[in-house]
């Protein structure tokens, strides 16, 4: 489809949605390795509005997330920030974010990077037919995830391997609430900022 990794000229966004709470170094490790695999000009980070993959248990402020991410990404010049998601306002839909990108950004070639766990429900995902011609897709590995390809459409998913890295979001709440440290597993800025605002003190 016209989205496909090679069109001379064009240029190539990548995007990682999330709902980076927190932001941790799993996520800009991925972001880093596709960006450099796949020849990427710049990755923005779009954190999500209120998730609705996630409505078992309370999400972080938007603003907190938000804030996190910019962070956590300010000091690489191909990281940026998207607050389309949060400002739309209601349940993100990866359909929405991809409309609004390839609006905001003519003559752009997008490719959506998302963990190997997710892209394998890509096909319960709303509209996913329109996904496929918005944009191509990067299933990134990690530990204890592997992908069955079954029935995704040929050409418009590639699968990339991450150096391992076995950190989720969830173990760094976990651990923040239990006391124990986060240094090393999120940037230094976010392990303030989770102090500062003291999230996931009381999970
Ligand atoms: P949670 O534990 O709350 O589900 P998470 O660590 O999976 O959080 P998300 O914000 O849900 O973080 O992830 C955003 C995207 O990054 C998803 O596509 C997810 O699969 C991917 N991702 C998360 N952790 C890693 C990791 N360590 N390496 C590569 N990709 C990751
Ligand atoms: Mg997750």
């Amino acid at each position: 489809p016209g989205s496909g990794p090679s069109r001379p000229g064009k240029r190539r966004l990548g995007v990682m949605g999330g709902t980076f709470d927190p932001i941790h170094h799993g996520h800009l490790v991925a972001a880093s390795e596709v960006a450099a695999q796949f020849h990427l000009d710049e990755v923005v980070f779009v954190p999500t509005g209120q998730p609705w993959q996630k409505s078992h248990r309370a999400v972080s402020a938007a603003e907190d997330r938000y804030l996190m991410t910019v962070i956590a990404t300010a000091e690489n010049p191909q990281f940026s920030v998207s607050r389309i998601d949060i400002d739309r306002g209601g349940p993100t839909y990866t359909v929405d974010t991809l409309r609004d990108l390839r609006a905001l950004n003519p003559d752009t070639d997008l490719f959506f990077i998302t963990g190997a766990d997710a892209l394998a429900q890509i096909l319960t995902w709303r509209d996913s037919e329109e996904l496929f011609s918005l944009a191509h897709f990067i299933g990134v590995t990690r530990p204890g995830h592997h992908l069955t390809d079954a029935g995704l459409p040929e050409g418009g998913v590639s699968l990339v391997e991450v150096p391992a890295l076995a950190i989720s979001s969830t173990d760094c709440r976990a651990r923040v609430a239990k006391g124990e440290p986060v240094w090393y597993l999120v940037p230094d800025g976010v392990v303030r900022y989770i102090a500062k605002r003291e999230l996931y003190r009381g999970e």
